[in-house]
Formats: structure tokens, sequence, C-alpha cells
């Protein structure tokens, strides 16, 4: 099975793809992360990363197509499945996703969009915690560790993403609407958009999506 997660920030494509990855055995690729992972291990790709992320913008097209092909282009990932998160976030990045994957006849099957509103959207994001060890994600009030500050998974600090911050979260709305909002007519008209109700609680999110695929008779062929 090939997904793509779409939805603003905070919507939470990134707690349904864990909850996911079990349910469906399928890899889970955040271009967020990998970013996140580079500016940690501080490397050229990180630093130049650094400047778009810490503001809310975009890094340019060329270096996350270029990021995502290799991946998916290692170790059968393409014939295996994946669940993209956080890519793609614009039309030229969907344009290539899908001309990367045809190479390999290997469409998308499903877009899941993940419709959220603004005051969910914020309250997640502020109070957003993240394991610097294992990238595990709490939430003070949704979710909080059992200790304060350390992660239940393997007891890593936790801390606040530079870019989980009011003034960061209202550009990186912006950007949402004027970029990523537009692919979603994209994959409408391609037939694969299936729209989830994201304000509700994580589980509730993960069984109404376990249900839609259930009530579809393609899905038991992916
Ligand atoms: P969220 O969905 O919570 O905004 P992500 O972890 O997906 O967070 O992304 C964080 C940041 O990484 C983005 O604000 C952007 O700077 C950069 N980024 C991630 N994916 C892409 C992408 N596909 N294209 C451009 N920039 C990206
Ligand atoms: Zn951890």
């Amino acid at each position: 099975m090939r997904l793509v997660l779409l939805g603003p920030p905070g919507a939470g494509k990134g707690t349904l793809a864990n909850n996911l990855k079990d349910a469906l055995r399928i890899l889970h690729i955040s271009t967020g992360d990998i970013l996140r992972e580079e500016m940690k291990n501080n490397t050229n790709l990180g630093k130049e990363a650094k400047q778009y992320l810490d503001k809310g913008e975009l890094v340019p097209d060329e270096v996350v197509t270029r990021l995502i092909e290799n991946k998916l282009s290692r170790d059968s990932i393409i014939e295996k499945g994946f669940m993209l998160d956080g890519f793609p976030r614009t039309e030229t990045q969907a344009k290539d996703l899908d001309r990367i994957l045809n190479k390999f006849k290997k469409p998308l099957n499903y877009v899941l969009y993940m419709e959220s509103t603004l005051p969910v959207i914020i309250q997640r994001l502020t109070g957003r915690r993240v394991c610097r060890n294992c990238g595990a994600l709490f939430h003070i009030i949704n979710l909080p560790p059992k200790k304060e500050g350390v992660c239940d998974a393997c007891s890593g600090e936790l801390y606040q993403r530079s870019d989980d911050n009011e003034q960061t979260i209202k550009t990186r709305m912006k950007v949402y609407l004027k970029n990523t909002r537009p692919i979603i007519e994209y994959y409408q008209k391609q037939g694969k958009l299936k729209k989830l109700d994201a304000d509700r609680d994580s589980q509730e999110v993960q069984l109404i999506l376990m249900k839609l695929f259930n009530e579809d008779e393609n899905f038991h062929q992916h």
C-alpha cells in the first residue's frame, strides 16, 4: 500500500502514521523527521534546511524531492509500501512524486486528508513535546509523559521543537494554505482522496480510517 498523509501542521499526521505503521506493516517516511535528523547531525543538508525550518518556511522543492527519490529507490520500498508524512507539500512535489512512482508502475493508492481547525492545531502544536532520542511524540495535556520531561519509551529527554511557537505556527499555516492546500484538489481529481475529521482524538481518527478502508472494495487488494 502506498499512502500520502496530507493536512495542516498539527493535524496529527505523525501520530496517525505511528499508529498505522503496525496495523498496515508499511514504512513511515517523514520529511520533517529526516530534515531534523540531518540538523541534529549538522550535515550540509541539515545546515541548509535549518534556515527554512526555524522560520516555518518550505525547504526548496528540489532538495526534498531528491531526498524522497533517494529514500524510495532503496530497499524495494516502492514495492513493499510506504506512508509519506509531510511530502508532497507543493503541487510541484506532487507531480514529481507521481513521476517517480509511475516509473515503477506503482502509483499512489490513497491520499488521506486530515482536516483540522485552527484552535485545535494551535493547542496541539504549542503543547507538543518530542523525545530527543527516539522521536516519540507527547503532549503536555492530551498525552502527558508519566514523568515530566522524560520519554516513556526510552527515558530520553523531551524537548519543544523550535518551530512550535505561536509566531512560527502562524507562518506554517500561511504556507500550508498557499502551497499545500491546492494539492487536495489535485488528488481529488485523481479520485484518491479520503477525508478524515482530524479534530477528533487520535484513537478515534485511527478507527474512522480503518472503517473507511474496510468499506473500500479495493483496499483488500493492496
Ligand atoms: P508539521 O507538519 O508539523 O509542520 P513537519 O515535521 O512535517 O511538521 O515539517 C517541519 C518543517 O520541515 C516544515 O515547516 C518545512 O520547513 C520542512 N519540510 C518538511 N517537509 C517538507 C517538504 N515536503 N517540502 C518543503 N519543506 C518541508
Ligand atoms: Zn524516547
